[in-house]
């Protein structure tokens, strides 16, 4: 099936991770050809290590004391770190999806932590932890995997820690509310994976070292206060993928130009918009998530009636240059999900809904 080429959006990458590299961001990468194959323990690579520390302090206008720590491994490897270095007793968790749901499985599995607090709410809504007793509370700002947001605010007497690696650069938070607000960079930040960035509070820290001084073994990769003392020198434990830096500075220079978190937010809203007004105008589709309230910003979830073959749709899009608007594998929907990241053209979604009414329309 050929889409008409004067329909096809600009960019056809409409992933919800890894997700559309702006163009522009691989030629800075070309340019700074220099820097790569160099020692991140001198000047240069800590340069751009302390240049991607302020402009997301800058971006996330970051209280006073906070501190911009990062690390190797994604957000994934950040869960064990919490679990070995910032939980102390027991976690609370909201779980409503599979990335909110794998942080409170590690928690589950420690040997030296009590069973966590789990309160759950079925895919396409959202959950948060309860207040008790807990001395973590974590949960995501965006679930990934349904495209279901949560609000960002203090729960309880604990840490609050926030999963925002698919939030972060596409939505806005007040890090006041949190001790912990952690990401990665090949969402909305458009750069490569494996790393891990976190904006941590002072209590966050001093819990860190607390239970470090506990005599608590702690792998020397999962110690936060090791990440937070490299950090400190903009570096990390170990070596870094520097493209995946470079790709993240041209990154926030971008946003900021751009006019902030409130611009690039805005920016992402629209595209999601354009794809939830047209779900709701076609009888064949509607949006996942029921709650307009829980509608994610950044990542739109879109269930497609039961006589349209999402799978197929899908491939016709594939084979026109349209892809990764495959729904979260573990989902199992008739559905379709679509990364509005910042880099996203709102043009482009435009675009991608003109495709989706043609795709349908000749499946039909
Ligand atoms: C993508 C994603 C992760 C996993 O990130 P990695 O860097 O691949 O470990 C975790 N949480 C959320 C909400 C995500 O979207």
């Amino acid at each position: 099936m050929q889409i008409p080429t004067d329909l096809l959006p600009v960019d056809g990458r409409f992933g919800s991770g890894p997700a559309k590299v702006r163009p522009e961001a691989l030629d800075y990468l070309a340019m700074r050809g220099d820097l790569m194959g160099t020692s991140h323990r001198q000047a240069p690579v800590r340069g751009l290590v302390r240049a991607v520390q302020e402009s997301l302090a800058e971006l996330y206008r970051i209280p006073e004391g906070y501190e911009v720590v990062l690390g190797n491994g994604g957000s994934t490897l950040f869960w064990d770190l919490a679990v070995s270095s910032l939980i102390e007793r027991r976690s609370a968790h909201g779980v409503f999806g599979e990335f909110s749901r794998k942080f409170a499985s590690a928690a589950g599995r420690a040997p030296h932590l009590e069973a966590p607090a789990v309160s759950e709410a079925p895919a396409g809504s959202v959950a948060l932890p309860e207040a008790g007793d807990a001395d973590v509370y974590a949960w995501a700002q965006n679930e990934t995997s349904t495209g279901a947001a949560a609000p960002v605010r203090r729960i309880g007497d604990g840490l609050v820690l926030i999963d925002a690696t698919s939030a972060a650069g596409g939505m806005d938070a007040d890090i006041a509310e949190t001790d912990v607000y952690y990401f990665a960079p090949q969402k909305n930040f458009s750069s490569d994976g494996g790393l891990w960035l976190a904006f941590a509070s002072p209590a966050a820290i001093e819990r860190a070292e607390r239970i470090k001084a506990s005599g608590r073994w702690i792998p020397e990769t999962l110690d936060f206060t090791v990440a937070v003392k490299n950090s400190r020198l903009n570096q990390t434990l170990n070596t870094p993928a520097l493209a995946t830096l470079l790709l993240l500075e041209d990154q926030l220079g971008w946003m900021l130009e751009l006019g902030g978190m409130e611009a690039v937010a805005a920016r992402c809203a629209e595209s999601t918009s354009t794809l939830y007004a047209w779900a709701e105008s076609r009888d064949f589709a509607s949006p996942f998530v029921a709650d307009p309230a829980f509608r994610s910003p950044v990542v739109a979830t879109i269930d497609l009636a039961d006589e349209i073959d999402a799978k197929a749709v899908i491939a016709a899009l594939r084979m026109n240059g349209i892809v990764d608007v495959d729904p979260y594998r573990a989902l199992n929907r008739n559905q379709l999900r679509v990364g509005c990241y910042a880099s996203v053209d709102p043009a482009d979604v435009e675009a991608l809904v003109g495709c989706l009414d043609y795709v349908i329309g000749a499946l039909a």
